[in-house]
Formats: C-alpha cells, structure tokens, sequence
C-alpha cells in the first residue's frame, strides 16, 4: 500500500533535484520508520545501514526520503554515485540498453560495451605500457582474480597486504583485510598464504616514507621471501582503514622493491579510483605505475561492475576459460560504465574533485585549529577525512565520532565513519555538489562538533 503512495509523491532522482537541505520530519520520520521496522523483520540482521531512511530519490548532493525529508550526501554510498546519482548520461545509456537486452553472458556470445569498458580501462589507468582488463560484479570480486592472475604469472603463491587495509568480505579479501570487528569476527578460518606488512601512517608513525617502506620491507623479506612472494596488494590510500595517506615516496619504494624481485604490485583502487583524489587515479597523484589495478565502485554511476587492469602480459598469463564469471561485465552495467567515464572526463570532475577537496580543507582545518579533539585533517581531491583524538593523550575517540557522525544525520547530512579505531569521519561528497549545500553540511558537523 506504501508503495503506491510513495510512487505518487515521489519526485525524480537527477540533478534536476532541489538542491537543498529540507528537514520536514525527525530522522527517521513514520515512513521510514516503518520501513526499518519490516527491515528488522525481514532482513537478516548482519546487514546493517548508516542513515535511518527510506530513500526514495538522489541526485547532484542529496538523497530525498520517503517522509520528504531531503538529506546532503557526503558519502556517495561509499564513493560509488561519484558522477551525481541518476546521471542523465547514466539514466539514458542504462535505459537504452536495457530496452535491448539485459545479458547474454560475455563467455557465451560477446558484446561491444564489455569491450568498450576495457579499452577504457586500458585507456585511462596510469602508464603507457601495453595493457588489458577482464570485467567483474564486485570489489571484492575483483581482488580475488587480482590475486588469481598474478598468482597464475609468477608461478608464486604469497600475497602480501598492509595494516589498515580493506579489500573486501569474501573469504580471501577478508584474509587480506586487517580489522577483525566487523569485517571478520568469527568468520574464519581465512585464506592461508595471506601476510601483513606495517603501512606509512605519517600522524601516528611520524616515519618518512622512505623509511616506512625500509620496515615494511625488511618484514616482507624475513617473513615472507621474495622467492615466495606473488603480489603486494595496496590501497594508495586507504579507505575504510581511515583515509591515511602514506608518507611521500613510500609507494614508490615498495614499487621499486617489487620491480626488482618480479613481485606483482596490485593498486587497489576501488575506493579511490575514477577522480575521486583529484587525478583520474590515486597512483597517479604518487606517481607510481602499478602492475594491475582494481577498480569498482565509482565505475559505473551505481551499476554493479568491478574489474581489472594491467600489464597485457601478466593479464595474459592465464589460460583460456581460467578468468570470468555468469555475470561478469553485465551489458547493463557496461553501458552505464561508459557513459560515467565520460562524464568523468567531459564535466572535468578530477578538477572538481580538488575544488570540493580545498573546500572541506579548509573548513576542516580552521575547525582543527580551535578544537584539538581534531587530531589530523588529511586526504586527497574529495577524499578528506577527520582523525578525532583526546586532546591530552592522542588516543583515538571513537565515540566522539560516533556521536558527532549521528548527530550529523539527524540534522539532514550523511556522513560516514571509518578507521582501525572508529575514530574518523570521512567527506566523500559526490563530485556533483555545490559549493553551497558543501558549506551547508560542513556548518552542520561544526555545530554537531560543537555540541558533543
Ligand atoms: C569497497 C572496497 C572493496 C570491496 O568492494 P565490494 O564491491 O564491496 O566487494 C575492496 N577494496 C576497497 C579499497 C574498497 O574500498
């Protein structure tokens, strides 16, 4: 019965919604409250959700509620709706493809858009050497065959991942992520073969890059062996560990470790690809040329697709049949992928990404200088985060930001945490906000600060 109430007064999703903060109800108003109560009721309990709404649209920088309620996103549903969610070029390519047809499986009878994506992909990820992609459904899907083709190419088996890192919740990509709670508690027993390695973490570790790769090296090579050792994997900067971002010239030594002992190195870069840190990807901004690349996320304007690209050798050392999966490269996906990379490049969005990345600096850092509960401001483009800390002793302050994170969505603006410690909130807007609704939300986190 909701449903055909809420059709009718559901406006449509795009940029063409107002672009405003409208709080008409309390968070959650009565219909999302009774949405959140069937979900209890019929949703398995381990799935849990950040903002207490039904949404009904989204577009530009808001999500508008099945109460009315219109919220500014500051999460992008995760640096997915990178493009604005419900892009015009999005809506049409998906709406055209679907009217055409909606799979035929990329093994069985091949289509252009999957290979239009992969030439893309070849195109536009860092380094001119000669490259090749193979598409998938998930992140998490895509770290799996990362690690598959690279284990094909070097006869190897090791795989190396860092501190803080978060490469998924299969049961590999949990092995290679660091935080137990709530990614791997009781999930176990993991994929063997996976080692961890000590990150460049500039405000906790206070080491230069050179010699934060110096010790991750050492323990790489005393504990695992190079002889051994198949793939480092990577976020350039990581995501759900906290948006830290290494010390200068530590991705590059750990490149040039791997270069010389035939390691592959694989950027993960699902969280921060597709001018998400103001340059298409996060290797570019460290001028590093990875061996492969995953991508996800802001791939596809909010259609599921992942994949991976790299070296056409290491790409081609598996054998026929060895790569793929039933909905692999999904054509509905692809078409929605191919016009999300060119709006990426025909709206300037890597651009814009460093414009709102100046914006939230710079509000966040003038807070940070009247209030040390903020203990580090840091990021990359529109990837910017919050450490917040006790002021007396640095320890990470988790409920702090759970309380400033809540009080923030209450007040109409979705912000997301994240962080080993819980202790960071991270701005990752879609890179179709205006400055306004940006400098809107922002007064809503000083003030929820403030209160705290
Ligand atoms: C989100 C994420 C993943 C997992 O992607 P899914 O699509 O959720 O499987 C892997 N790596 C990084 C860096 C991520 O941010």
């Amino acid at each position: 019965m909701t449903a055909v109430d809420t059709a009718v007064n559901t406006p449509l999703g795009g940029p063409n919604l107002p672009q405003e903060r409208r709080l008409v109800t309390s968070i959650p108003g009565p219909r999302s409250q009774q949405l959140l109560a069937r979900k209890a009721a019929a949703v398995a309990s381990g799935v849990g959700h950040t903002a207490p709404i039904e949404a009904v649209a989204a577009g530009g920088g808001v999500v508008v509620d099945a109460d009315g309620n219109s919220l500014i996103d500051l999460g992008s549903g995760i640096a997915v709706t990178s493009v604005g969610n419900a892009h015009p070029k999005v809506v049409e390519a998906v709406q055209a493809q679907v009217a055409q047809f909606t799979h035929t499986c990329f093994m069985i009878s091949p289509y252009e858009s999957y290979v239009a994506v992969a030439e893309a992909l070849n195109r536009i990820t860092p380094g001119a050497h000669a490259k090749k992609s193979a598409l998938f459904n998930s992140g998490a899907e895509a770290v799996e065959n990362a690690v598959k083709i690279a284990r094909k190419f070097t006869g190897k088996q090791a795989v190396v991942a860092f501190d803080h890192g978060y490469h998924g919740r299969t049961n590999l990509t949990m092995a290679l992520t660091a935080k137990s709670m709530p990614y791997k508690s009781g999930f176990g027993p993991f994929a063997s073969e996976v080692y961890r390695a000590p990150l460049s973490y500039p405000f906790r570790d206070g080491l230069s890059g050179p010699d934060a790769a110096a010790r991750a090296i050492s323990i790489i090579e005393k504990q695992v062996g190079a002889d051994n050792l198949a793939a480092v994997i990577i976020e350039p900067i990581q995501g759900e560990g906290g948006f830290i971002v290494p010390a200068d010239g530590f991705l590059n030594a750990i490149v040039g470790w791997c270069r010389a002992n035939d390691v592959v190195f694989i950027a993960d870069e699902i969280q921060t690809g597709f001018a998400r840190t103001g340059a298409m990807f996060a290797s570019e901004r460290f001028g590093i040329e990875p061996d492969l690349i995953t991508t996800a996320k802001g791939i596809a304007g909010g259609l599921p697709l992942a994949a991976v690209t790299g070296r056409a050798e290491i790409m081609d050392a598996t054998h026929t049949g060895g790569l793929g999966g039933t909905y692999g490269g999904n054509p509905v996906a692809c078409a929605a992928a191919i016009a999300s990379i060119d709006a990426y490049e025909s709206e300037g969005l890597a651009a814009r990404a460093d414009e709102i990345g100046e914006v939230l600096k710079a509000r966040l850092t003038e807070l940070q200088a009247s209030d040390p509960r903020i203990g580090d401001v840091r990021g990359l483009g529109a990837m910017i985060a919050a450490e917040f800390v006790d002021p007396e002793s640095g320890a990470p302050d988790a409920a702090l930001t759970a309380a400033v994170a809540k009080a923030c969505i209450a007040e109409g603006v979705i912000v997301l945490t994240c962080g080993t410690y819980g202790n960071v909130i991270r701005f990752l807007p879609p890179l179709t906000i205006g400055d306004d609704l940006l400098n809107e939300a922002l007064d809503v986190v000083a003030s929820a600060l403030a209160a705290a």
